[in-house]
Formats: C-alpha cells, sequence, structure tokens
C-alpha cells in the first residue's frame, strides 16, 4: 500500500496501463494514505471517497475497452485547489462565505481532466479565497507542511503542495495569482509549474485577481507537471482570455541537453532579503547549469523593486470588484438577522470574510475610490507596464531566467498573519512574472540546515513553457540537488 503512494503519476499511469495495477486499488491506496495522514498534515477541505470508487469503476471499464490509451494519467487521484469548480461537490474557497456552495458545473479544467480518466480524490485546502502565503487564513484551519508540521506549507495552494508532498495525491491543480503555486510547492519540495496567462481556461476558477489568476499543477517529479499542464491546457470559448494557441505538447520538453540555453540572472532586487543558504543553493545550481552547457549571465532588472507594491494594488482592486458578487443575495451565506438590504449586506460581508480578505477588499477599494484612482490604481497600471518591458529587454538576450523562489524557507506557523507586511514579502521573487503574465515552474534545489526544502524558479518566455520544463527536466535528472524524497 504505502509503495503505491510513493509512485509519480506517470509511473503509476503507465502501471495501470499495463494492467499491473487496476484503478480500484490505486484509489484505495490513496484513500487509505489520505485516511492515516490527515490527521496530521489537514491537506484536504473535502475527501471524495465515494465519488472517487465510483468514478475509478468508470475509468477502469473505460482503459478495458481500449479507451484512454493516449491518456498517461488515466486512473490516477489528483487533488483539486477548493477554488475550483466541481459539480455537485462543495467548492468553499476555504470559506465561510462559501462553506455551503455546491457548483452545478465543472470547470473546464475539471472536463478535462475527467475527460483524460484522472479520478478526483479531493478538494485541498487554501488560504481564504487564495489571499495569503501560508495557508493559516483557511476557515476551516491551517494545513501542515509534511516536512516539519510546525512550519507552514506556503499558501495559498499549501493544501494542494503538501498533499503530493505527503503522499495524498498523486499530482494537484492549483492557482497562482502571486506565486501561490510556486511558493507553497518551493516550502513542501515539489515542483509546480505556472503557465502563461491565457494558456489553461479559468472558466469555473473563482476569481482573486482575474487579470493575474491562472490554473497550474503540481506533482512529483517535471514529467509529471509537464503531462498534466497538457492535459488541462487549450483555448476554451468559455474563456475570453484564453489563447488559441496549438503548442501545448509538453511532454516533447522532456529531453536531454542544455548546451548552448542561454540563462539570465537577474541580480540585485531578487536576492533582497535572500537567507544565506538559499543563496547559496541557488549558486550552487547555477554550477550545474553551467556544467550541463547552458550559458550564465548576470544582470540587473530594472522597476523589480515595484513589483511588490504594484501587485498588491492591482490585486487588491481586482478582489474588491471581485469579491463584491457575496452579497447574500444570490448565492453564498447570509447573515440570519438584518433589517434592511444595507444592512443584509454588511453584515453578511462582516460575518463571512475573514481578516484577510477584508483587509484587501477595504484597500482595494480605497484604490479604486476617485480620489486615489489616479496616485494609486493608474499608477499600478503603469508600473505593470515597466515591469514588462523589463522582461522583454532581459528575454532579448536569454532564454530562460533564473531566480530562488522565495528569499527562505517554510516559516513556523503561527509566526506570519501578525505582521502582513511581512508575509506579503515572502512572494518577492513571484508576483512580477504574474504581473508580466510570464510562466515559471519551481523546483526543488536542496535542503537548508533544518532539513527544509529550498526552491529554485525559472521564468520563460510568453508560451516558453517549452524551455523551463527542458531546463528542469535536466536539472531535476542531475539528481544531486533536488531531494524531494520525504518519508513517503
Ligand atoms: N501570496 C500572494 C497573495 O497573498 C499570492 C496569492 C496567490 O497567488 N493566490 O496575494
Amino acid at each position: 500500500m504505502k509503495e503505491i503512494t510513493k509512485m509519480t503519476a506517470l509511473a503509476l499511469g503507465q502501471m495501470i496501463k499495463k494492467k499491473e495495477i487496476k484503478v480500484f486499488e490505486a484509489v484505495l491506496a490513496q484513500l487509505e494514505a489520505i485516511k492515516q495522514r490527515e490527521p496530521s498534515y489537514h491537506c484536504y477541505i473535502t475527501v471524495l471517497e465515494e465519488e472517487a470508487l465510483q468514478m475509478a469503476k468508470k475509468v477502469q471499464e473505460q482503459i478495458d475497452a481500449g479507451l484512454l490509451e493516449d491518456s498517461p494519467l488515466a486512473g490516477v487521484p489528483v487533488a483539486i485547489k477548493d477554488n475550483i469548480c466541481t459539480k455537485g461537490i462543495k467548492t468553499t474557497c476555504a470559506s465561510k462565505m462559501l462553506a455551503d456552495y455546491v457548483p452545478s458545473y465543472d470547470a473546464t479544467v475539471i472536463e478535462r481532466l475527467k475527460a483524460g480518466g484522472a479520478i478526483i480524490i479531493g478538494k485541498s485546502n487554501m488560504d481564504e479565497f487564495s489571499m495569503g502565503s501560508t495557508t493559516e487564513t483557511s476557515y476551516y484551519g491551517a494545513t501542515k507542511n509534511p516536512w516539519d508540521k510546525e512550519r507552514v506549507p506556503g499558501g495559498s495552494s499549501g493544501g494542494s503542495a503538501a498533499a503530493v508532498a505527503a503522499g495524498e495525491a498523486f499530482f494537484a491543480l492549483a492557482s497562482d495569482t502571486g506565486g501561490s503555486i510556486r511558493q507553497p510547492a518551493a516550502y513542501c519540495g515539489v515542483i509546480g509549474l505556472k503557465p502563461t496567462y491565457g494558456t489553461v481556461s479559468r472558466y469555473g476558477l473563482i476569481a482573486y485577481a482575474s487579470s493575474l489568476d491562472q490554473i497550474g499543477t503540481m506533482g512529483k517529479s517535471v514529467s509529471d507537471c509537464a503531462s498534466s499542464l497538457e492535459l488541462i491546457s487549450g483555448y476554451d470559448p468559455k474563456d475570453s482570455t484564453s489563447i488559441k494557441e496549438s503548442h501545448f505538447q509538453y511532454r516533447d520538453a522532456l529531453v536531454e541537453g542544455l548546451k548552448g540555453m542561454k540563462i539570465g540572472v537577474p541580480k540585485g532586487i531578487w536576492k533582497a532579503g535572500l537567507d544565506p543558504e538559499n543563496a547559496h543553493a541557488i549558486q550552487e545550481a547555477i554550477g550545474l547549469f553551467r556544467n550541463m552547457g547552458a550559458h550564465i549571465e548576470e544582470f540587473e532588472m530594472e522597476s523589480m523593486e515595484y513589483a511588490g507594491p504594484s501587485y498588491n494594488i492591482i490585486a487588491c482592486a481586482e478582489a474588491s470588484s471581485n469579491l463584491s458578487r457575496y452579497d447574500g443575495v444570490k448565492y453564498g451565506f447570509r447573515s440570519m438577522e438584518y433589517e434592511d438590504l444595507e444592512d443584509l449586506y454588511i453584515k453578511t460581508r462582516s460575518e463571512a470574510f475573514g481578516e484577510e480578505v477584508k483587509r484587501r477588499i477595504m484597500l482595494g477599494t480605497l484604490v479604486l475610490s476617485s480620489d486615489y484612482y489616479e496616485s494609486y490604481y493608474k499608477k499600478a497600471l503603469k508600473v505593470r507596464s515597466l515591469i514588462n518591458r523589463s522582461f522583454q529587454k532581459a528575454f532579448e538576450k536569454c532564454d530562460i531566467l533564473l531566480t530562488p523562489t522565495t528569499p527562505t524557507t517554510a516559516p513556523k506557523l503561527g509566526t506570519s498573519l501578525s505582521d502582513p507586511l511581512k508575509m506579503y514579502h515572502t512572494d518577492t521573487y513571484n508576483v512580477a512574472i504574474n504581473l508580466a503574465g510570464l510562466p515559471a515552474l519551481s523546483i526543488p534545489c536542496g535542503l537548508d540546515s533544518k532539513g527544509l526544502p529550498m526552491g529554485l524558479q525559472l521564468i520563460g518566455k510568453h508560451f516558453g513553457e517549452k524551455d523551463i520544463i527542458r531546463a528542469a527536466y535536466n536539472f531535476e535528472q542531475s539528481g544531486s540537488l533536488v531531494s524531494n524524497g520525504n518519508e513517503f
């Protein structure tokens, strides 16, 4: 039993194809592992025992009938962040506001996973409405980091990352608005891949900040992430920002050799606040890439110091608008007692949103108000253009960029929320990428002296997923620095 959950998603998929293991057995092993480990880690808000077993039966029948031949993940259990709508299954966004919300439709990514025969095993924990960096703002309580139960798994997709790290899912879907896939992947020693904005349909993803949100994948190997991204990518008429591109065959990038690849290492701001142990790991990784034949070029990138403030303004502005739909009238929580319509709005929103969500709605409303629009929101948009230009300039001379994923390893539980500004700093290397809509992934690059995983971030050009996948794949194959084999 224990052995099964140690496998990568693709390895399990292959065994299922070869009839060496039944889908039912794989799902049972997964459910058993969840039962044993959930009390320690709390990766899930909802575990789908019955539904997963039913789905296992259906998928096995399809496989036995010779269908799903081209689907490498058929029969493989996957965790879904609880901000992705699943028909007939509670989708809470880790908020009291949506605690009883049962969507009447599947998100496009869920339809695609189902069509590929993946088995949805549960809805994973997250920061409320994806706002946070630790998964501690969840209405359902924090998830624990499988490497050290006293530490956070990162956020906002901490449940997805911890589930993969703890062997409670073979791979996971999550969303990334400002680092929410990459930062928890780094803290939990797994791989997290956020694609170019527009690659994956956002239809059915509960919005935080629509111009930044993007669904991506997490896995135990680069190949798992590439394969699962391939499954969910592609044009969707239901999302007007999804791109009519046709180069989504990410598995083509799983090839050996990096000779001649130009890797840029932006200095300056990217190093601000960087822990010496993480800095050392990054230097070692750079050496490894050099040995593999890549050209490394260090240079300064302009405007990056404004990425954080600009992200906070834009994300909060969009959030304040997106979250206005939760008013106690249409769906979601409604306060029990109220005097009139305005009182209903106020009580509902006061009672059902957590602190962090309220803080961001207030900030977002302020920067969009007529008095402050010019000096905050409009300025943030201008900064966003500068950041875009800065990346464009960098990509004139480089194929990909390399930075740390996070300044430090996972902090202790209970130490972050009291100082939100400090917490916002943990995604300081991530948010610029969302502002520019670029693809990026995080891959483990060793353990620090506390035995905690550290992450390396690779950033690609727009639709340059294949470059970062190839670089990460080769880094992974080189083995020496990637250490994501914990007790599971
Ligand atoms: N930690 C960032 C925030 O709190 C990023 C969140 C995200 O990517 N969803 O906004």
